[in-house]
Formats: structure tokens, C-alpha cells, sequence
């Protein structure tokens, strides 16, 4: 693994929403990255970042970014090698691929690109050779820069608590249920009257997100194309009326069925890949077991690793499928802008960026 001699100059694109905020919290002081450059939509371009951005954590928007101008979402604006998207979906389709037509890294959070063939889906501890794909990319659609992709919040947080007993026992057959944070429709989000005291049985393309990025994530990379796991998903998805950390109930078959206590064994002892352990963001343990009866709680938990870690609990059997637990993770954190500042250190740290 090798730090940079130097600070590499990054920007956001989408800084003024929620995944972006996180971006400007996560890039303070970091060690290998200077947050040089906010990039949003029109209603926000040329405005200064304190008066386009409702800053939604706690305190202000750090100084140094409220009084910096936003620039509009646009190669020919911004000029850092690399951009972390938190894009709406509707526009990070052209944005992003014009991004890395200018030769730039983009290393974004939105759906669009997840599924395409030649777009590495990463989460840095669980499948870090997927990266390789950048190659095919560059050759199939002649960029000089690349998009890389993290999934989407509620997979990476079930992926994260299932990748140590995959490698381990082989999943067959998986069914689960989330709980979902509302920061993870972005901001404004759910209007509170329709989620206060509430929970909504829909989340629009969630399920089918759960059902597919999952087998990437987990598939091989072989000469040149990933092979999708093959396991089969069922996947239900709720909103509810938690700030942030998504919950999910997992019930899963394997194809050696290990026992609670072998689960418990494979998650406590995983660290995940190797050059993933020691990046600036990295987490001690991706993936904290619990014992306690009734957790892991969003409350309680959702910072855990300073939000990059995974709770796992209630780990048991399962009537049906063998094993049943409880997994929960920052979606904001882990599941979105913490997973894609993973993924650009890994980048970093593997030599993909020499040159930039
Ligand atoms: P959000 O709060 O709605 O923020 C959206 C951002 O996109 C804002 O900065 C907005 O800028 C910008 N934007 C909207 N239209 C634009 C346009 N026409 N041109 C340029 N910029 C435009 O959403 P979010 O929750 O942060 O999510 C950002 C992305 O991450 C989405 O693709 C989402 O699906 C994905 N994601 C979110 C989560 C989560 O937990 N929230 C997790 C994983 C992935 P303005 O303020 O100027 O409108």
C-alpha cells in the first residue's frame, strides 16, 4: 500500500444534499485528500455554499467550505482528477460520464452505473479486485478517466454482515427485511406527516436493488467480467421513522449450514481484505458482533466505527432457512459517502491513481 507524496485536490459533485454533507464531514483533515471544490445544481451554482446548502448535521458547515462558491456540475468548472459523486439519480447518468471523458476519477453513489457490466460495484473490504474492471472500461467505451461505483445503502450494509459467512459456507437462498432510515431519501426526503408514527412498505426500487447489486458485490471477477453470485434473494423494503441506520432482518441458507456459533465465530474474526484494512477511513472491524439480546439499535449503534462499521446481532437459527440475524449500518456513512471515500483510498492505495 502507498499514501500519495502529496494531497490530491478532490471536489463533490451534489455537495449541498445529504450524501454530500456527509462528503464535507468525512474530507475534513483528511490525510490523503483536500476538499478543494463543491459542485450542485443550477439553483445552486455561484451561490456560497452557507447560503445554497441547509446543513442538516449537527453545527455549521465547516468554515472553509461555507464560504467557498458552488460551481455548477460541469468538467469545464471544476477541475480536481477526482470527484465524489452524491448526484441525484436523474442527472448523474450524463454528469458522471462527462467527468470521466475529461480523464477524471469519478467515484460515485448513484445508481446509475452500478449494474453495467464494465463499472466495478465495490465495497472496499468484500470485493477490492472488482477495481480491475476499470481496464475493460477504459478499452469498451475510451475514457481516460473511470467511474466506480459503491452500492446502494441498505446492500452494502447486508453485504457487509453476509460476505464473512459467504467466503465461509456459500449462500444458496436469502430473504430479508428492512428498516430504513429517512436520510436515506436524501433531503427534504419523506414529508414527516407521511412517516412520523409511521412505518411505508415502499421504497421505489429498493427491492430490486438488494436483489441484484448483492450478487455483483459478491460475484467473481474472471478475466475480464464479474459472474454473479448465484444465490437467490427476496427482499422487502420499509421506511421508518429513524433518523439514520438502516436495519436489516436477515434470514439465510447456506450451502454448509453453520451453526449460530460458527456464525458468530467467521463474523467476529473477518477483517476483510487485505489491503483494505489500513486505509485512512478504514475501520478496525467492518463488522461488529453484538450479544446483547436487543441489539443492534440505530440509536445506539449507528456510529459505531465512527459509522463505517456493520452491528451484527441476534444471531440464531432459523426455522426455515438455518441462520437468522440483525445487521445495521450508517446508511450515510457506510452505505453511501464513507463506502465511496473507501473505495478512492483503496484506489489511492493500489497505485490505480499514479499520475493523477
Ligand atoms: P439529496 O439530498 O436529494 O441531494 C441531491 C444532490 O444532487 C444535491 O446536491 C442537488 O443539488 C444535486 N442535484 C439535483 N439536481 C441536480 C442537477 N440537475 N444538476 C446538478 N446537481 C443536481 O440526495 P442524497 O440522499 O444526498 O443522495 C445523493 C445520491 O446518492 C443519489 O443518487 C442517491 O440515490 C445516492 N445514495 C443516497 C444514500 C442515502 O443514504 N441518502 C445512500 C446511498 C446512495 P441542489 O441542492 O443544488 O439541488
Amino acid at each position: 500500500m502507498s499514501a500519495p507524496r502529496d494531497r490530491i485536490p478532490v471536489a463533490v459533485l451534489g455537495a449541498t444534499g445529504a450524501v454530500g454533507q456527509a462528503f464535507i464531514r468525512l474530507l475534513q483533515d483528511h490525510p490523503w485528500f483536500d476538499l478543494v471544490e463543491v459542485a450542485a445544481s443550477e439553483r445552486s451554482a455561484g451561490k456560497r455554499y452557507r447560503d445554497a446548502a441547509r446543513w442538516i448535521g449537527e453545527g455549521n458547515a465547516p468554515e472553509s467550505i461555507a464560504s467557498r462558491m458552488v460551481l455548477a456540475c460541469d468538467p469545464a468548472a471544476v477541475s480536481a482528477p477526482i470527484v465524489f459523486s452524491a448526484l441525484d439519480s436523474s442527472v448523474a447518468g450524463e454528469a458522471e460520464a462527462a467527468f470521466a471523458r475529461a480523464g477524471r476519477f469519478v467515484v460515485s453513489n448513484a445508481k446509475n452505473y452500478r449494474m453495467e457490466r464494465d463499472v466495478p460495484l465495490v465495497v472496499a473490504e468484500v470485493n477490492p479486485t472488482h477495481l480491475d474492471l476499470i481496464e475493460v472500461q477504459r478499452k469498451n467505451r475510451g475514457w481516460k478517466g473511470a467511474i466506480v461505483t459503491n452500492g446502494n445503502c441498505s446492500t452494502i450494509v447486508a453485504v457487509l454482515a453476509l460476505a464473512p459467512l459467504h467466503e465461509r459456507y456459500r449462500l444458496k437462498r436469502l430473504f430479508v427485511t428492512t428498516l430504513q432510515a429517512v436520510s436515506g431519501a436524501g433531503y427534504p426526503g419523506v414529508p414527516s406527516l407521511d412517516i412520523l408514527g409511521n412505518v411505508v412498505p415502499f421504497i421505489r426500487e429498493e427491492e430490486e436493488k438488494l436483489e441484484t447489486e448483492s450478487r455483483k458485490m459478491l460475484g467473481v471477477l474472471s478475466n475480464g467480467a464479474v459472474s454473479d453470485a448465484s444465490f437467490g434473494v427476496s427482499a422487502h423494503c420499509n421506511r421508518v421513522a429513524v433518523e439514520n441506520g438502516h436495519t436489516i432482518c436477515i434470514s439465510a441458507e447456506f450451502e454448509t449450514q453453520p451453526s449460530p456459533e460458527d456464525a458468530i465465530a467467521a463474523l467476529g474474526a473477518w477483517r476483510g481484505a487485505e489491503d483494505a484494512r489500513t486505509l485512512p477511513s478504514s475501520p478496525a472491524h467492518p463488522v461488529i458482533v453484538t450479544l446483547d439480546e436487543d441489539r443492534p439499535q440505530p440509536r445506539r449503534d449507528v456510529n459505531a466505527g465512527g459509522g463505517h462499521s456493520v452491528v451484527v446481532g441476534r444471531v440464531r437459527k432459523d426455522a426455515l432457512f438455518g441462520l437468522k440475524m440483525v445487521a445495521m449500518g450508517h446508511n450515510v456513512v457506510r452505505g453511501a459517502a464513507g463506502a465511496a471515500l473507501l473505495n478512492a483510498e483503496l484506489l489511492v492505495a493500489r497505485g490505480m491513481m499514479n499520475g493523477l
